[in-house]
């Protein structure tokens, strides 16, 4: 294995943080660069346990549901409060849609600011989804997700190495495709193996996780997003069944090399 790649869990809650474990977040290094994919309620504090908010190159947002962005708020702060290294603004890569739905949130926290909320801090843009976007030599491509509000799950690759993140999804042909053969693929499980997720449907199981690793033909998965009703062995046993690769039940603060 090359090693190009580093990721750092952040946030491996579902929609609700518990203690010592926030929502949605994965700090992505490679080529001296630094990316953060989603940064849901809680995990700007773990983000801090490893870098200044400066020195983060780009945050991008797999999709508008609170526990996958609302941490960009104390981001801007931190930004504009510092302390700080540089004067560089972070580059804040949103889904089709984003851009508007924030602006909205911000704005009742406008009359605080003399300027613009975002744009004090950020360099804030959409991501095409069909075109693949670079942090440096660190390449980001996208595919949709089967989810309730248009998602985009995201495969990082350096310099041979890949990584890719489900976002949230229920089973999707476009995420597997996406996952083919990376290293590392970060899926979600939300819901409890054979139980109802409301239709359309929009979250996967540990089992399906599986099902979709295995697919996909990927090294390591790492079960992730997952509430707090179900226990790290359980979700372990559901994907190994199906699964013949490395199982990883991801925690905060885990490190994987790609
Ligand atoms: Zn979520
Ligand atoms: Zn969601």
């Amino acid at each position: 294995m090359n090693e190009h790649l580093r990721v750092t869990v952040l946030g491996s809650s579902n929609a609700i943080p518990r203690p010592k474990r926030a929502c949605s977040a994965y700090l992505i290094e490679g080529a001296g660069r630094a990316l953060v994919a989603d940064l849901g309620s809680g995990s700007l504090g773990n983000l801090n346990a490893y870098r200044t908010a400066d020195s983060v190159d780009a945050v991008l947002i797999s999709h508008m549901h609170a526990d996958h962005f609302l941490d960009i708020i104390p981001l801007r702060y931190a930004l504009k409060y510092g302390p700080r290294t540089n004067d560089k603004k972070v580059a804040l890569w949103l889904p089709p849609g984003g851009e508007d739905l924030l602006h909205r949130i911000v704005s009742a926290f406008v009359p605080e600011s003399s300027g613009d909320f975002l744009g004090d801090a950020f360099t804030v843009g959409t991501y095409d989804p069909n075109e693949s976007l670079n942090v440096g030599d660190l390449r980001v491509r996208f595919a949709p997700t089967t989810h309730y509000v248009p998602t985009f799950a995201l495969r990082c690759e350096c310099a041979g190495a890949s990584v890719t993140y489900s976002a949230d999804t229920a089973p999707s042909d476009e995420v597997v495709r996406l996952a083919h053969e990376s290293e590392l693929f970060f899926c979600e499980a939300t819901l409890q193996r054979g139980a109802d997720d409301s239709m359309p449907r929009g979250h996967s199981s540990a089992c399906e996780a599986g099902e979709m690793a295995r697919r996909a033909g990927v090294e390591t998965l790492v079960v992730t997003h997952y509430p707090a009703t179900l226990d790290e062995e359980g979700l372990e046993a559901e994907a190994r069944a199906v699964f013949a690769g490395q199982v990883a039940i991801a925690d905060d603060h885990a490190r994987y090399l790609a």
